[in-house]
């Protein structure tokens, strides 16, 4: 694994062990070559997903895309960030069993929503109120970017 600060690709695991009730293992590693130190996942990929946009631009499911989002949508609230992963994974697992590769990009807004709002009414109101202003563009990199984190008081 390439390291993240320098580009080395010499770095080592100091430490794996499960995560996310077993469905992934997670890693520390280290880089000897500029001293960094940096955490990977893996996990079972079922399959490769594409999103399909309102505009039928086909992408590669991104679900470093999808965890931003919603972390963004639940920063500060009050939720363990394991249960967090357990349900970006969760979301993950649904689309990938959703029996097509291609998912229209507003069958995942939809799913987070879904998700959000049983664990949390705020975070799913943050999501939502954004969400709904580019239902009609539905352009999720645009979705993304306004979902910035919240530097005012709750
Ligand atoms: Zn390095």
């Amino acid at each position: 694994m390439r390291c993240p600060f320098c580009g080395n690709v010499d770095t080592q695991v100091k430490d794996s062990r499960p995560a996310e009730d077993n469905v992934a293992i997670r890693r520390r590693r280290f880089c000897p070559a500029c001293g960094g130190r940096f955490t990977t996942y893996e996990r079972v990929q079922l399959r490769d997903l594409v999103v399909v946009k309102s505009n039928g631009r086909r992408e590669d499911f991104d679900r470093a895309k999808l965890e931003r989002s919603i972390r963004i949508a639940m920063q500060k609230r009050p939720i363990e960030p394991e249960r967090i992963d357990q349900m970006i994974s969760g979301i993950v697992r649904r689309l990938e069993s959703m029996g097509d590769t291609d998912i229209p990009s507003k069958v995942i807004g939809e799913i987070v929503m879904e998700t959000l709002a049983r664990i949390d009414t705020v975070s799913y109101v943050r999501f939502a109120s954004v969400y709904k202003n580019f239902q009609a563009a539905d352009d999720f990199d645009k979705f993304v970017s306004e979902l910035r984190p919240q530097t005012a008081e709750e």
